[in-house]
C-alpha cells in the first residue's frame, strides 16, 4: 500500500528537521514542504494539504521547537492530529441495529466495486448473527444481476433481482418490502453505475432513494481515483444524502489519500475499507488506528 511510503517520507522529514540544530521557520517551512509534497503524492487534494500545512503551523509554536523541547514528538503529533481531523467529519454515520429494520443503499461509478462491497457488507453483519437481504436495482449493467445473485448464493444470503423489469425504483421498493415481510434486518439495495458521472445516473439515484427511504446511504470509492475523488465524492453528495464512505481496492497500488478527499467532500466518514476481491477481505474502518500505520 502507498500509504506506508507516505508515513515513512512524512517520518524522514520530521527526522531530518530534528536532525537540524536550529530549528527556525525555514526549517520547519522545509519540513512542511516535504510533508506536502508526500500528501499531494498519496492523491491528497491541494486545498486539503494547504489546510492542513496552516493549520500545523498554527498549532507548532517555533519557540517551542526552538528551545530543544522533543521536536519530533511536537510535530508528529500535530501532523497526527491533522489526519484524524481530516478523516473525521465530527459525527458517526448512522449506525444499524441488530434486530431492527435498516435500508442501507449502495452508490458509486461502475467498477467502483459496490456490487461487491454490497456483499462484503451483508456478509459481515451476517456473522455477526444479523439476517441481511440483498436488492439488485441495477438494471443498467447487463449481468448486474447475475454477479449479485452469484455472491448472495455463495454467502447463504436472500436476494431480490429481476431479469425483464427494467424500472430500478420498481424493483428496489418491492425488493425492500418483501425483505420487510421476512423481518430482514439490513436490507442492501444495490443501484446502478456508470462509467462517469452522468444526469441520468443520479436522477436515478434519487429516485430510487426517495422511493426506498434508506437509513444510510454510502458512497462507494475506488481508491485508486486519485486527486479526482474530491469532486465525484462531491458530485454524489449533492445528488443524494451521503451519509458514509467505504474505500474499496486498497489492498493495490492505491495511494490511500483519497479516503481524505471523500471524508472532506461528503463530510461523512469511511466505515470500512476494502482490501480484496473475496467476500471477508473487509475492515472496519478506524480514524487512529489508520493514521497511526500511516505515519509508521
Ligand atoms: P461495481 O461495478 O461498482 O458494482 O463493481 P464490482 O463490484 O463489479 O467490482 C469491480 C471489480 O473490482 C471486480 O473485479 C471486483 O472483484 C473488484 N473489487 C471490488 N472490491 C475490491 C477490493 O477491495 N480489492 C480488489 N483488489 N478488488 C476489488
Amino acid at each position: 500500500m502507498v500509504l506506508a511510503q507516505l508515513g515513512g517520507t512524512i517520518t524522514r522529514a520530521i527526522q531530518q528537521m530534528s536532525n537540524a540544530t536550529i530549528i527556525d521557520e525555514k526549517v520547519l517551512n522545509e519540513c512542511l514542504n516535504e510533508i506536502n509534497r508526500a500528501l499531494l503524492n498519496a492523491d491528497v487534494q491541494f486545498q486539503l494539504v494547504r489546510n492542513m500545512q496552516n493549520n500545523i503551523k498554527r498549532i507548532v509554536n517555533i519557540e517551542d521547537l526552538a528551545a530543544g523541547h522533543n521536536k519530533r514528538r511536537i510535530i508528529q503529533q500535530a501532523i497526527f492530529n491533522e489526519l484524524c481531523n481530516m478523516l473525521d467529519p465530527g459525527k458517526p454515520a448512522f449506525t444499524p441495529k441488530k434486530g431492527k429494520t435498516s435500508i442501507i443503499m449502495f452508490v458509486g461509478l461502475q467498477g467502483s466495486g459496490k456490487t461487491t462491497t454490497c456483499t462484503k457488507y451483508a456478509y459481515y453483519h451476517q456473522k455477526k448473527g444479523w439476517k441481511p437481504a440483498l436488492v439488485c436495482a441495477d438494471t443498467f449493467r447487463a449481468g448486474a444481476f447475475d454477479q449479485l445473485k452469484q455472491n448472495a448464493t455463495k454467502a447463504k444470503i436472500p436476494f431480490y433481482g429481476s431479469y425483464t423489469e427494467s424500472d430500478p425504483v420498481k424493483i428496489a421498493v418491492e425488493g425492500v418490502e418483501t425483505f420487510k415481510k421476512e423481518n430482514c434486518d439490513l436490507i442492501i439495495v444495490d443501484t446502478s453505475g456508470r462509467h462517469k458521472q452522468e444526469a441520468a445516473l443520479f436522477e436515478e439515484m434519487r429516485q430510487v432513494s426517495e422511493a426506498t427511504k434508506p437509513d444510510l446511504i454510502v458512497f462507494v470509492m475506488d481508491s485508486s481515483i486519485g486527486q479526482a475523488a474530491f469532486d465525484q465524492a462531491q458530485a454524489f453528495k449533492q445528488s443524494v444524502p451521503v451519509g458514509a464512505v467505504i474505500v474499496t481496492k486498497m489492498d493495490g497500488h492505491a495511494k490511500g489519500g483519497g479516503a481524505l478527499s471523500a471524508v472532506a467532500a461528503t463530510k461523512s466518514p469511511v466505515i470500512f475499507i476494502g482490501t480484496g476481491e473475496h467476500m471477508d477481505e473487509f475492515e472496519v474502518f478506524d480514524v487512529k488506528p489508520f493514521v497511526s500505520r500511516l505515519l509508521g
